[in-house]
């Protein structure tokens, strides 16, 4: 088996050494003899959707995201339409998760946004959304239903000017447990598309989430090879002390 990952940006988008996200994802399919292969695409490159399952980008500062946003749309829309339309895996943190909706409005000046999901992103004012943030996921379920089946955990870090507002029949990625979340209002986080991920969940996401990892590998091989992998557990207990670290920070937030 093997998974074809297509890393976007990886210079610019990636504030909180985002990348780190790939490396953790390597090396889980790599202890389990999955073969794992990157291939990097940054500006003024194209790439065809049909190559790979698992499509990431990572987060970056306003004046990274301006340096993207056009090239993005005029570069990689298109395949990136088809590569969600298809099925594959998309993860988009921060910076990445609000060019993936129609727009990041900031100081008079408007980002266009892939419009790959119905959300708008506007930098109100009043203070960053900054802290520890644990949310409550439900992947199994109906994601407009978030309170269905088993919910899980994702515990992490946020860090973010903008203020995400969803569409009305967009589902967030999870309910807010602790911290602020889209926008610090309506108690969602991030977002979720048939197989896309968005969310403000910085930084090492992966690692203090090994569960999630799974997931996208998982979604990532069902997309590659058509059929959905039982993935061989691993020994966690490193990750686990770094999700329950990640988790008790939330909580005394
Ligand atoms: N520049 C964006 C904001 O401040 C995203 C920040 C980030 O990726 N950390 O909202």
């Amino acid at each position: 088996m093997k998974l074809r990952l297509l890393s976007l940006y990886p210079d610019q988008m990636n504030i909180y050494a985002d990348r780190g996200n790939i490396l953790f994802l390597q090396h889980r399919c790599e202890w389990r003899g999955i073969q794992f292969e990157v291939t990097r695409c940054g500006p003024g490159e194209s790439f065809n959707p049909d190559d790979f399952d698992l499509l990431y980008m990572g987060g970056g500062q306003d004046r990274d995201q301006k340096a993207v946003a056009k090239d993005l749309n005029q570069t990689k829309q298109e395949a990136m339409k088809v590569a969600k339309e298809d099925g594959a895996a998309i993860l988009a943190v921060c910076g990445g998760y609000q060019l993936l909706g129609e727009s990041y409005e900031l100081e008079g000046e408007t980002i266009e946004g892939l419009g790959l999901v119905d959300l708008k992103t506007v930098r109100e004012p009043g203070p960053r959304l900054i802290g520890p943030v644990a949310i409550e996921v439900n992947l199994d379920g109906n994601p407009n239903a978030l309170a269905d089946g088993e919910a899980k955990v994702l515990a992490g870090f946020e860090n973010h000017g903008g203020r995400t507002r969803l569409g009305p029949d967009t589902a967030p990625l999870g309910k807010v447990i602790h911290g602020h979340g889209n926008n610090g209002q309506d108690g969602f986080e991030g977002v979720r598309q048939d197989n896309l991920i968005g969310t403000y969940l910085h930084g090492p996401l992966l690692p203090k989430n090994a569960w999630l990892a799974d997931h996208l590998i998982a979604t990532a091989l069902e997309h590659h090879h058509g059929e959905r992998p039982e993935l061989e557990p691993l020994e966690d207990s490193l990750e686990d002390a770094a999700h329950q670290a990640a988790l008790t920070a939330a909580r005394n937030g």
